[in-house]
């Protein structure tokens, strides 16, 4: 349970600033880059220090799908292994950043599209630690989780990150994490290390959703279903990309995109990450 005078002491400590936090979208792809320093976790490590220093960071991931949309209000969220088949040293990380039962609670208040849940339960999943566990190594931050109701639809979650902007005001760094193009079934495992290659229809669609938020027209990406054959092989389900919309939601006007990690994994999975602001 959080005291008012706690909730008061959060708020007056994320007051409104005139910078406004970046967001981004980070492609994670496989959980070995929890451990692994390879390019884009070395390049997740540098971003953190490019952009301002956030009060907290707010991960909306791929991998916590829920009916409803919940928040982790817990002070300590527990570390969450959702993998198998990954070696030992893998599920021995823990990564002990704090909660923030009022940076929760607020988000909740500021969510009035559904009634959104703060959550006891959950904690981080390999989505959050083994990104942010690269750009905040010192664990001292503290992380929420934000969850996907995999029950709506993509206007749905769009609509709801533009409801949550105030907390970039605050000094709140919120993550989308998945992966825009993301096949695990057609995945060459032979070609894994090969950054290089990426089955067509991957690289197209990749090039096309970099276009697409260039362009800065959200209703094409909104309505991924309509884009072709291409966007139903690199979205054969929404869990991985949804989060893009989230940090496409969270766009003001006007704000710069960069790319960054835009590399293929295994042909059918691509790393392609945003940052806006
Ligand atoms: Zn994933």
């Amino acid at each position: 349970m959080t005291s008012l005078s706690e909730f008061n002491k959060f708020t007056n400590e994320l007051k409104t600033e005139d910078k406004i936090m970046p967001v981004l979208f980070i492609g994670h792809g496989s959980p070995m880059n929890g451990i692994e320093d390879n390019e884009f976790s070395l390049r997740w490590a540098r971003m953190a220090k490019e952009i301002p220093t956030p009060k907290a960071v707010l991960v909306v991931s791929a991998h916590w799908l829920t009916k409803g949309t919940r928040i982790t209000a817990m002070e300590f969220p527990t570390t969450i292994h959702d993998f198998m088949g990954f070696p030992k040293e893998l599920y021995d990380v823990q990564y002990n950043a704090p909660g923030s039962p009022a940076l929760a609670k607020e988000t909740v208040s500021l969510i009035r599209s559904t009634d959104a849940v703060q959550d006891h339960d959950w904690g981080l999943d390999h989505g959050a630690w083994t990104v942010v566990k690269h750009m905040y190594p010192e664990a001292i931050i503290p992380i929420l989780q934000l969850s996907i109701d995999y029950t709506k639809g993509p206007q749905f979650h769009f609509d709801l990150a533009k409801e949550i902007f105030g907390l970039r005001k605050k000094g709140v760094l919120i993550i989308g994490s998945g992966n825009m193009v993301h096949n695990l079934k057609m995945v060459d495992w032979n070609m894994i290390n090969q950054r290089e290659f990426g089955y067509d229809w991957a690289l197209k669609m990749d090039y096309q959703f970099k276009k697409l938020i260039t362009l800065g027209d959200p209703r094409p990406l909104i309505n991924y279903e309509s884009l072709g054959n291409a966007a139903r092989l690199a979205i054969p389900t929404p869990e991985h990309y949804l989060p893009l919309l989230y940090t496409l939601g969270l766009r003001g006007t006007n704000e710069t995109v960069t790319f960054f990690n835009d590399k293929a994994v295994g042909g059918s999975i691509t790393m392609t990450s945003v940052k806006i602001g």
